[in-house]
């Protein structure tokens, strides 16, 4: 899924405790956003490894976010955002496709890394590859939630957001032949 589906999906996860507990909607928001990108910035590295853990993610999102529940602030709050957005793209990388630039060509049967039992969780292909017309639908749908409860910069960053998913969706599959010399990407 496209980096902007999974901070939407964190935000829209988010969005009812900031709308509960107004005075925490922007660390909330902040730690969604910057926890939603995180995992994808170990592309260079070894993607959807390095630093995706769809199951330890869980073990240091739970503690975190009761510590929030338990004893508020506004770096604790941020910091559970954090961990829980994290924690849900690694988790949710598994219910899309190979991490390969043409998805709908080579299959891998590599979703993301599973650290715990030391083997690669297979992709589930809900959402075929990332910038599929579903993935733009669902980044949309997943966009709504938030785009309800925040205003100010978030909401700028939400409509920002969708335009660039839509374009990106757009292009996806020429993207392939304009970066055909990135293939040492795969
Ligand atoms: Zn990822």
């Amino acid at each position: 899924m496209m980096a902007t589906t999974h901070v939407f999906a964190a935000l829209a996860l988010l969005a009812p405790v900031a709308y509960a507990v107004p005075g925490f909607a922007t660390p909330l928001a902040a730690g969604a956003v910057l926890g939603g990108l995180a995992p994808d910035f170990d592309l260079p590295l070894e993607h959807r490894r390095t630093f995706h853990f769809p199951l330890l993610g869980l073990a240091v999102a739970v503690p975190t976010a009761a510590l929030a529940i338990v004893a508020p602030s506004t770096t604790i709050v941020a910091l559970a955002a954090f961990a829980v957005a994290a924690w849900l793209h690694a988790a949710s990388d598994a219910i899309g496709g190979g991490p390969e630039m043409d998805p709908w060509n080579g299959r891998t049967e590599r979703a993301v890394y599973d650290h715990v039992r030391g083997r690669w969780i297979r992709p589930r292909r809900w959402v075929r590859y990332d910038g599929a017309p579903e993935d733009a639908a669902l980044a949309i749908g997943l966009a709504v939630p938030a785009l309800a409860v925040y205003d100010g910069w978030v909401t700028a960053v939400l409509l920002i957001g969708i335009v660039v998913s839509l374009a990106y969706a757009l292009v996806r599959r020429r993207l392939v032949d304009w970066t055909a010399d990135w293939n040492w990407l795969e």
